[in-house]
């Protein structure tokens, strides 16, 4: 049985006073309402935020996790931030392969240096949020399932999982992504059966205790419709995060299934 994850990507947005006033909104949710007996629920704040964010939640369900790294331990390499400094702020998780960088921001990160940032996470004792998904033009070329299988096969070259909680991985659809156009409940599950195929010629039974979760527009109007899905263990939530009503709401669509 799969514990759901509810992960929000802030991206880059919010100010310190309003993070500080979501997460007390959400903890408070949580405890009111009693969601921690049944999902976990992960904030990824800017780098930047991660020490104040780690501090805010401290003493509640909530954990913290980070929107990416550089896969080298330490060195000349300005602006970036090692896994092990990630991890020094107390966050566990760390986004990787998020559609932004993949193909909008000008890094244009590809498999390889995923798999490098993937190996990192492992090094420093973090978890990484492997997101995977297909463009709309792949998807239009029945693509789909083979984008999917290349990407996460090559985030695990010489990179195992040992066990299930060494890998959350996210299918996010490029197209659905901040578009107001989620997958369809049967879509997701379809992506969702098939990643979890692979993972298991990968990685065998453990693959049956991998969290894979769903992301691209979710809202609480759609989220219980997707969460019900038997291969969905939860999202990663980009816009509707941002505000404690609707994050709170996603978080309560996954606690009840
Ligand atoms: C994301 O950026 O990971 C995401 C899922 O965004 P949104 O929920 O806004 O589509």
């Amino acid at each position: 049985m799969r514990r759901p994850l509810i992960a929000a990507n802030w991206k880059m947005n919010l100010n310190l006073p309003q993070m500080r006033d979501l997460v007390k909104a959400i903890a408070d949710a949580i405890l009111a309402r009693k969601l921690s007996d049944a999902c976990d629920v992960a904030l990824c704040p800017p780098s930047i935020y991660l020490f104040p964010m780690a501090k805010a939640v401290q003493g509640t369900a909530i954990r913290i996790g980070a929107q990416n790294l550089f896969q080298e331990k330490n060195g000349a390499f300005t602006g970036e931030l090692s896994a092990e400094m990630v991890h020094e702020t107390g966050a566990v998780f760390c986004i990787l392969g998020h559609s932004e960088r993949r193909h909008t921001i000008a890094h244009l990160e590809d498999d390889w240096m995923i798999n490098r940032k993937a190996r990192a996470c492992r090094r420093a004792g973090l978890t990484p949020i492997l997101c995977v998904g297909e463009t709309i033009s792949q998807r239009l070329a029945g693509e789909t399932l083979d984008v999917l299988t290349f990407q996460l096969t090559a985030a695990l070259i010489d990179n195992r999982p040992q066990k299930p909680d060494d890998l959350v991985v996210a299918y996010e659809p490029v197209w659905a992504i901040g578009t107001g156009q989620n997958a369809t409940p049967q879509q997701a599950q379809e992506a969702h059966a098939h990643l979890r195929n692979t993972l298991r010629t990968l990685i065998g039974t453990a693959a049956d205790g991998v969290r894979i979760l769903y992301g691209g527009s979710v809202k609480p109007d759609n989220a219980a419709a997707i969460f019900t899905q038997p291969d969905v263990d939860g999202g990663l939530i980009g816009g509707a995060s941002l505000k404690a009503e609707s994050f709170i709401g996603i978080i309560s669509a996954a606690a009840s299934h």
